[in-house]
């Protein structure tokens, strides 16, 4: 068995915005796949797919080395989408990666180094596109920053930061009861956050972002949690796509092609109600062990299931002691919230080292109002 990964270390996407807003040091969000794998049989190759020859059975990389297979996994992931906004790829900073949550932290501190050299009314505008749980999380980290650790710098220059929450539907984290919109919208209002629900962006500019009712948002940093589409390399391996996914059985098998799978956010499977299934770690972490199970019922020659997702609830986090939570009917908020998703995330994260630090940093964080990771560490 071969895993092969363009990037030598797994990211654990949900920290992602701790790290773009100083909270925690880069490395411990990625794991090393080959630790991951130290103690299996599976090898690993870095590289990109480039194509697929389905015939011969047959994928070949970009390295050039060809690996051969009797099946596939597809588990490409997804990519951001811009819904065709003007100036989003040029202007907006997206939020997908380890590179660019540091690139996020990299460009608002070097613009809060820029204001600290001004003793006047210029102001710094950061806004972010897209009111579901990463744009939420994002807005209540930035608040915080700018509220403790960097007034503690420059008090005058953090007094005029600006922090715009963008969202075009009526209100915040849409998939969540609307009790719990409206609490997370009044907690990111006290945190200083500016939020602007049924405002849809019609485009970005270097420094502006103009809304579709022709209003305009100073915006100096504009951060996209707008949206996702299945990873687009996935269109170049030949095989039948579904809106921007790859288009699968209620067996994850691609349809018409029995020996390939398609799992987590590039998989077209639906649920229940007959509508895509959430891009979330909880649908591609049941459908990776699942299909794993699936190949073992192939060899045996056993009948094939279909997929049945079992959702777990949600949660986001807000701020210091600040979360929803909700998981049925369950709703929690504030504190209990917060120490559940805590927890949650620290469960997940993988690799004691990481474990360690992580908890490392967030004590150190609750308890000194500090962040220790402001640093500008581009090559500029
Ligand atoms: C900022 C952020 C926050 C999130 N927060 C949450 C959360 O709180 N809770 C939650 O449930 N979900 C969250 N998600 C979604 C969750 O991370 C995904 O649903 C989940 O990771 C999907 O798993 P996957 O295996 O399909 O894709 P991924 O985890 O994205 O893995 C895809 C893998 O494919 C590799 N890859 C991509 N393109 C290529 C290529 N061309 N060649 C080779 N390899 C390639 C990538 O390097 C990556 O390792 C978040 C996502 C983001 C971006």
């Amino acid at each position: 068995m071969t895993l092969v990964d363009r990037h030598n270390f797994q990211t654990f996407s949900p920290l992602l915005y701790q790290v773009a807003t100083a909270g925690l040091a880069a490395d411990h969000v990625a794991y090393p796949i080959r630790g991951a794998l130290r103690k299996s049989t599976i090898a690993f190759r870095m590289g990109s797919p480039i194509s697929v020859d389905h015939r011969n059975k047959e994928v070949k990389l970009d390295s050039s080395e060809v690996l051969t297979f009797d099946h596939l996994i597809v588990a490409l992931g997804s990519a951001t989408a811009d819904f065709g906004i003007k100036g989003v790829t040029e202007h907006a900073l997206g939020m997908k990666s380890v590179a660019e949550a540091i690139n996020i932290r990299t460009e608002v501190m070097r613009r809060f180094e820029d204001l600290c050299r001004f003793q006047d009314e210029t102001r710094l505008s950061i806004s972010i596109v897209g009111g579901g749980p990463t744009g939420v999380e994002m807005a209540g980290a930035f608040a915080e920053l700018v509220r403790g650790p960097l007034t503690s710098d420059q008090a005058h220059a953090a007094e005029h930061i600006d922090i715009y929450l963008i969202e075009a539907g009526p209100r915040l984290l849409p998939s969540f009861s609307k009790s719990l919109s409206a609490r997370t919208k009044k907690d990111l209002e006290k945190l200083g956050v500016k939020v602007l629900t049924e405002t849809a962006v019609a485009e970005l500019t270097p420094r502006k972002i103009l809304l579709k009712n022709g209003d305009e948002i100073p915006s100096e940093v504009t951060i996209w949690a707008a949206g996702v589409q299945g990873q687009p390399l996935a269109q170049n391996l030949s095989l039948p796509i579904v809106g921007t996914r790859i288009d699968v059985e209620p067996t994850l098998q691609v349809k018409n092609y029995p020996n390939f799978w398609a799992i987590g956010d590039i998989a077209g499977a639906k649920g229940k109600d007959g509508r895509f299934l959430p891009m979330v770690a909880p649908v591609a972490m049941q459908q990776g062990t699942f299909v794993a199970k699936q190949i073992a019922r192939v060899i045996k020659g056993e009948d094939l299931l279909p997929f049945a997702y079992k959702d777990k609830g949600s949660m986001a986090t807000i701020g210091r002691a600040k979360a929803v939570v909700e998981v049925k009917k369950l709703r929690l908020v504030g504190a209990p919230a917060w120490f559940a998703w805590l927890f949650l995330h620290l469960f997940y994260l993988l690799g004691g080292r990481n474990k360690v630090l992580t908890m490392t940093d967030w004590m150190w964080n609750y308890l000194t109002f500090d962040r220790g990771n402001r640093h500008i560490m581009d090559s500029q």
